[in-house]
């Protein structure tokens, strides 16, 4: 369980009974959240900034303490923002301002200059707003009674983003050969990868998994094949060629394991050991949180594993896609996206079917797969480009749909959706932002949740839904 460190600010001049009842009422907020958000990250009081001293304090146990993934900061009195200069300087970590009080109203009838004193947010968060300002530091304000519904909901959201930025920090990527000969936007700068994002990017050749897949020991492929048996449906005779992908997938769970890796990518083009194209391996490893790019698409991969991080308390689908083909009705225009056959387990409707067919391209043997229709709901499409002197995430609102007929002759998992506020204008918007057409969709998250991260890793956004208009595209 992470943490998210609670730091009040207040000053020594209002005397020890005032400070007392700082604490008091900290310790009473702290408990309250930790009742609502807890199984989200552990809300832990540290001492109020009374001075210089106790801030700097503070931040160096926010910044010693590995499982701290961010930090929570009030002003329940006034808190002269000086103070707060070294501390904040310290700080590498995302922060929320949290623009509260420790009472909902006011109490006309008993009011006087001590509860004005005590209580008074409104100048004290005000001054401290100014610092954070003046320092350029990136941050989230959260304005409104700590108790009420929406306050406490984006605070959970603040505590998910900043649990998925800490877990960011720590992603390797194993990219098993290189980017898929000639493509563009699966390329880019590996190392401004590492220095804003935190992933590292490690290259292995694919013998890696062959050795590792040719001699895995045959109980723990065969516990993969009950693993596979129980979660789908196998609707192929061809059970040798789905041991194959079981034997791929025990290799690459040893190699994960083995390599502290949170996200992989492969490429079609250099199997060179493997008999087949990883399908269910990959399709599996996905539904379990591992990141994965195809085409040696190790932002996509990264990306996707972070995203998975951020929704993994919630309702709802994450995972990669590739944008493949269009229904253009008019007015009832649908996207069909999928891949080779990579599409993660997670975005099933139903009970998948194990099924082995032939793969168009790569000349390598059938390979098992798991093919499903996809779910349905409010979603996003988002990806992340590397325009060489910035990154860029691209977020777009989709209604993910039931496919509207069957599709006997499609060997592969695919979703559906309708894009916003209609085709042309969210098609285009994506295309004159240069999206990928790799992304991560995702039903649980929302475009304020890529929002924050955004503005919590400084990175450019571009948002595509029902408020895009036509005169838009031309400044994306
Ligand atoms: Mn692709």
């Amino acid at each position: 369980m992470s943490k998210i460190y609670f730091i009040p600010g207040s000053q020594d001049l209002y005397g020890e009974e005032c400070l007392q009842q700082v604490a008091a009422d900290c310790r009473e907020m702290t408990a309250f959240l930790n009742e609502k958000i807890g199984d989200v990250a552990e809300i832990v009081l540290l001492p109020t900034v009374e001075t210089a001293q106790i801030c700097v304090e503070d931040m160096k146990k926010v910044m010693d303490d590995d499982d701290c993934a961010g930090v929570i900061t009030w002003m329940h009195t006034f808190s002269p923002a000086k103070m707060w200069i070294k501390g904040l300087q310290l700080l590498q970590k995302p922060l929320l301002h949290l623009h509260t009080q420790a009472n909902e109203k006011l109490p006309y009838d008993k009011i006087d200059m001590d509860f004005m004193n005590l209580n008074q947010a409104a100048h004290g968060d005000r001054e401290y707003g100014f610092i954070l300002k003046k320092l350029g530091i990136r941050h989230q304000v959260v304005a409104g009674f700590y108790q009420h519904e929406d306050v406490i909901r984006q605070i959970r959201q603040f505590a998910e983003v900043a649990n998925a930025i800490a877990f960011s920090k720590n992603v390797t990527v194993a990219t098993f050969g290189n980017n898929m000969r000639d493509v563009a936007v699966t390329d880019g700068n590996r190392l401004e990868c590492q220095i804003k994002y935190g992933w590292e990017v490690k290259y292995w050749g694919i013998g890696e998994i062959a050795e590792r897949a040719k001699d895995a020991a045959p109980e723990l492929v065969d516990e993969k094949m009950a693993e596979y048996e129980s979660k789908y449906t196998m609707a192929t005779d061809d059970t040798d060629a789905v041991r194959v992908q079981a034997r791929y997938e025990v290799a690459f769970d040893q190699f994960i394991a083995e390599n502290g890796i949170s996200a992989f990518t492969d490429n079609f083009q250099d199997l060179h050991g493997l008999e087949q194209l990883p399908g269910i391996a990959a399709q599996n490893l996905m539904a379990k949180g591992i990141g994965f790019g195809p085409e040696g698409d190790y932002k996509i991969s990264a990306f996707s594993a972070v995203l998975m991080k951020m929704a993994e308390k919630r309702a709802g689908a994450t995972g990669f896609i590739e944008d493949y083909t269009y229904d253009l009705t008019p007015g009832a225009e649908l996207e069909l996206a999928s891949h080779m056959l990579e599409v993660p387990a997670s975005f099933a409707l139903n009970k998948p079917e194990i099924q082995v067919h032939p793969l168009g391209i790569g000349g390598k043997a059938d390979p098992a797969r798991l093919v499903f229709d996809g779910v349905t709901g409010d979603g996003i499409q988002v990806t992340l480009i590397d325009l060489g002197d910035h990154f860029r995430i691209i977020c777009a609102d989709i209604e993910l749909v039931k496919q509207p007929e069957p599709m006997p002759n499609l060997p592969v998992a695919r979703i559906m959706y309708r894009h916003k506020p209609n085709f042309a204008i969210g098609t285009g918007a994506w295309c004159y932002a240069g999206g990928a057409h790799h992304s991560v969709v995702s039903t649980a998250l929302t475009r304020e949740d890529i929002a924050l991260f955004a503005k919590l890793t400084d990175t450019e956004l571009v948002v595509i839904g029902d408020d895009t208009t036509m005169a838009d595209l031309n400044r994306m």
